[in-house]
């Protein structure tokens, strides 16, 4: 497979990559306050919001559909920060790719569809844009390969997974998701190219366990993080218990220690 490097898409050297913002869009106003104090923060150069939200029940907030991928484009304009959105079809592969966005993503829920993933892939054929695929929501290594092989089959070589933790079928767990990080060094083994950026908000599910597990990530040789913040997380509509403010974010990424970076300027 060829993968491309993160620093030929995004970060320079071999810093982490680092990702925030909300779980989900839901006024013009919090995108963009959000992503204010996320600039602020250094070394963030990525903000993600969901649009539209896998949800799994009815009636809770699915998102706030094409309009947010208009607010991510203010947020590319005034905070110099690049967008990624969450695609689960072709049509919000192409909706995303038309406001600009500027790096997708595959939810766990739709990494577990290869026709959903083809779909996507089909889409975005011959577009230069990478793609960053979770894993699915249950442990299976091959599912999440073969997610990645759709993407990579359809010519996107700027590939990276992330690793948001596997639902706790049984046995209950501390984790929302419990974190099984002996799958995520698998990955790595297989497809050594690959960047793996870890996902603490939805391992964790709350704050108190985000710290530590964004840690264990970095010490694992992750390539990044992926980290939920909010302005106002109580009272976010959709996963209000792991989202962080960005001062508290700010904070959190202040006590991590990082990697050593190679410089190659
Ligand atoms: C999310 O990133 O908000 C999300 C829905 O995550 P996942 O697909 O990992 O459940
Ligand atoms: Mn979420």
């Amino acid at each position: 497979m060829n993968i491309a490097p993160l620093n030929t898409w995004i970060t320079k050297n071999n810093e982490p990559l680092l990702i925030a913002g909300p779980c989900g869009a839901e006024t013009r106003e919090q995108v963009l306050e959000t992503a204010k104090q996320i600039s602020e923060i250094p070394g963030i150069q990525l903000f993600r919001s969901g649009i539209w939200k896998p949800r799994t029940r009815p009636n809770s907030f699915e998102g706030v559909g094409e309009q947010g991928l208009s607010w991510l484009k203010e947020v590319k304009e005034k905070y110099n920060l690049k967008t990624t959105v969450e695609v689960a079809n072709a049509h919000h592969a192409e909706l995303a790719l038309k406001h600009g966005v500027d790096v997708l993503w595959i939810g766990a829920r739709t990494t577990v569809n290869p026709f959903s993933v083809q779909e996507i892939a089909d889409a975005i054929k011959g577009v230069d844009i990478p793609v960053m695929i979770k894993n699915p929501i249950h442990v299976d290594l091959q599912l999440w390969i073969g997610a990645i092989e759709r993407i990579n089959n359809g010519g996107i070589n700027k590939i990276a997974a992330v690793h948001r933790g596997f639902h706790p079928a049984s046995g209950g767990s501390k984790y929302r998701n419990k974190p099984m990080w002996e799958i995520a060094i698998e990955l790595k083994t297989l497809l050594p190219d690959l960047p793996i950026i870890c996902d603490p908000s939805h391992i964790s599910g709350k704050l108190d366990l985000i710290q530590q597990v964004a840690q264990k990530a970095l010490n694992l040789g992750m390539n990044g993080l992926m980290i939920e913040s909010h302005i106002n997380p109580e009272k976010a509509l959709s996963d209000a218990e792991q989202q962080l403010t960005p001062a508290d974010l700010k904070d959190l990424l202040s006590k991590l220690t990082f990697p050593k970076t190679i410089s190659t300027d």
